[in-house]
């Protein structure tokens, strides 16, 4: 890419002033691409921030619409937005935030079928899902592909954040989950309540994977979880291994694939 221009230097210029940034990190964050699936309670903060950081396409997939309970957490949208697809809401926000950033929308539930040609055009995956069975498909589809995956997850006071590299002898997603809980088994965000303020943290830690993924950075949650409980107010650290018998990425690996 060019030089940034005049605004731009204005615009970014925090991000300019740091040590390990500066003006090469700032392009490198310009040019990138960065597909958040779904801009719900997770997906809200970090697209909003990855808008504000110049990330320079950022790809927003979901099939919802927005409903009145959605904005007590997911602040990327309006109250005159409900009713209307949260991809679009969204978009509408991020271009009024950062007129730099092309944003490509995908009405749509990300499925076996469509998830590898989604996933194939962009640097970094985000997890903004709100539920383990899209999960496992985008996990599967950025292990064959070899795409990041940063994860997170929530729920009532509580949230989780690791980063999958997909890198020799590092875990993915299935090596930490197995196995899909039986479908109701675990509550919805509906049935179970969120705190609000637990997708914005773990979004935020989301946010800062991506960036120091992009810029080559820093140290990453690859093999190695964090758990956030807000109530006792702990940050916790897991490590979490990588699993031989894994049916997606250990060594008898083969069927999971698809
Ligand atoms: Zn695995």
């Amino acid at each position: 890419m060019d030089r940034l221009s005049k605004e731009q230097r204005q615009r970014y210029a925090r991000h300019i002033a740091l040590p390990n940034f500066g003006e090469k990190g700032q392009r490198k964050i310009l040019e990138s691409r960065v597909l958040c699936v779904g801009v719900g309670g997770l997906g809200s903060p970090v697209v909003l921030y990855l808008a504000g950081a110049g990330v320079g396409t950022l790809g927003i997939a979901d099939s919802d619409v927005l409903e009145l309970p959605n904005l007590q957490r997911q602040v990327v949208h309006s109250s005159g937005d409900v009713g209307k697809p949260k991809v679009e809401t969204a978009k509408k926000r991020l271009r009024e935030l950062n007129p730099d950033v092309t944003v490509e929308t995908f009405h749509e539930r990300v499925t076996a079928e469509n998830v590898h040609n989604l996933v194939a055009d962009y640097d970094v995956v985000v997890d903004g899902c709100d539920n383990p069975e899209t999960r496992y498909v985008l996990n599967a589809a950025c292990y064959s592909a070899k795409k990041p995956f940063v994860h997170g997850s929530i729920f009532r006071y509580e949230g989780r954040a690791t980063t999958f590299t997909y890198d020799p002898g590092t875990p993915c997603y299935r090596c930490i989950y197995p196995s899909s809980p039986p479908p109701g088994f675990l509550p919805s965000g509906a049935e179970a309540g969120i705190a609000s303020p637990v997708p914005g943290l773990i979004g935020m830690i989301q946010v800062a994977e991506v960036l120091k993924l992009l810029l080559g950075e820093g140290d990453l949650l690859v093999g190695r979880m964090v758990l956030y409980d807000m109530l006792a107010m702990t940050f916790r650290e897991v490590r979490i291994a990588k699993d031989p018998g894994c049916s997606l990425c250990g060594k008898e690996a083969g069927a999971g694939l698809s």
